[in-house]
């Protein structure tokens, strides 16, 4: 029967309908880690107003400073699709995206809504029963869900150590950026006969040529390339390149692909303008990797210790992560704690994200914030 044929819930319902669902919330509130929506308004590349407050944001995804729409054409394309890709839903802007993607990988490229979707569709797809998938232990949790809808066996290996790959494993799944450490793995020494699986989503338009990726920045083409259009690039979306085996698999078996409405002709397009943007902004990318240069050493300067090797800048304080991010707030500086389960319990941290768009002012005021609260913690 239908949801919409049963009889309609009693609107004056036990108060204990919904007590599972308050009990699981409440154990979250005991552990401490309930979480909340906090609204942003934008108000510059790099500023809002949150609460009344307005502050800088050393937090966010957008890496070349793309994103605050004032800038972005306007858009003549249609909200909606209508259907998945494989019904109603394939459009000119699509096939002009992945034409755009081809072209800067010289390979076939296929978009979906959002970097979960590509994930959940590519380790869902390569990999079948019998095979062995070899997991870095700090891949995304979009990779780590993508892998348990696949029938594949899962071996989660030690975090960007090439030496700890299983001989057997047919599939190798890393991140080109590690989201949460901001460290580049060493690409060049994973085993060369497991197909490698690169998630470019935090490297795709800052590192390497065109902005292309860490693996590009080694010279490496991977088996399979995952980026997304929802950071560096300003807008929203991601995309699969790889041989055409792999585009056309996906197209067949990536059910997040077949069974979800394309994207909309509009955001696709500004996908594309973003893409087109990002190819061409290799000054952005210059004062990006100078700001992270900055801000890092000006951190190590002030007696922080701070993880990473690019725009990414995880400083781990473990249980002094909330009362550090409400420090750096009241300094005006919005970087919120990252706790657990997104990572371990004990290695809570302010991870820090550079912008290119950030002056060399807003940098120093993050800094004095960072000084301010280590002479309130000394
Ligand atoms: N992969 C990685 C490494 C990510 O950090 C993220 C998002 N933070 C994603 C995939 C998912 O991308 P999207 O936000 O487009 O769903």
């Amino acid at each position: 029967m239908s949801r919409s044929l049963r009889a309609s819930p009693p609107t004056g319902a036990s108060p204990d309908r919904y007590a599972p669902w308050t009990q699981r919330l409440d154990a979250i509130g005991e552990a401490g880690q309930t979480r909340s929506l906090r609204q942003l308004k934008q108000t510059s590349p790099t500023t809002a107003e949150i609460d009344g407050r307005e502050v800088i944001i050393a937090c966010s995804n957008d890496y070349l400073g793309l994103a605050f729409g004032s800038e972005a054409p306007s858009l003549k394309h249609p909200p909606g699709s209508t259907g998945s890709r494989l019904i109603s839903g394939h459009r000119p802007a699509h096939e002009a995206l992945e034409d755009a993607l081809s072209d800067l990988y010289g390979r076939p490229a296929l978009t979906f809504a959002s970097g979960y979707h590509a994930n959940l569709a590519v380790f869902s797809s390569v990999c079948q029963q019998g095979d062995l998938i070899a997991s870095d232990a700090l891949n995304h949790a979009s990779i780590i869900d993508g892998l348990r809808l696949s029938r594949a066996e899962r071996a989660i290996v030690a975090h960007a150590k090439p030496s700890a790959i299983p001989d057997t494993a047919r599939l190798v799944a890393v991140e080109g950026l590690f989201s949460m450490d901001g460290d580049i793995p060493p690409l060049t020494e994973y085993p060369s006969h497991p197909w490698l699986a690169v998630d470019e989503a935090h490297a795709f338009g800052c590192l390497g040529p065109q902005g292309r990726g860490a693996a590009a920045s080694f010279g490496l083409e991977p088996d399979i390339l995952i980026g997304t259009f929802g950071k560096a690039c300003g807008a929203s979306g991601a995309f699969v390149v790889g041989p055409k085996a792999l585009i056309d698999l996906l197209i067949n078996s990536g059910r997040s692909f077949i069974y979800s409405t394309a994207p909309s002709p509009a955001s696709t397009m500004a996908a594309l303008i973003g893409l087109q943007r990002t190819i061409a902004a290799d000054e952005a990318r210059a004062k990006l990797a100078h700001n992270a240069r900055s801000l890092r050493a000006g951190l190590l300067n002030r007696g922080w210790e701070v993880l990473g090797d690019a725009h990414i800048l995880p400083v781990v304080v473990g249980a002094d992560a909330v009362p550090l991010a409400t420090r750096l707030w009241e300094r005006g500086v919005f970087a919120p704690a990252i706790r657990y389960p997104t990572v371990a319990l004990g290695a809570e941290r302010i991870r820090l994200t550079v912008s290119a768009a950030h002056t060399d002012t807003e940098i120093e005021r993050i800094l004095d914030a960072f000084g301010d609260a280590n002479e309130a913690r000394s």
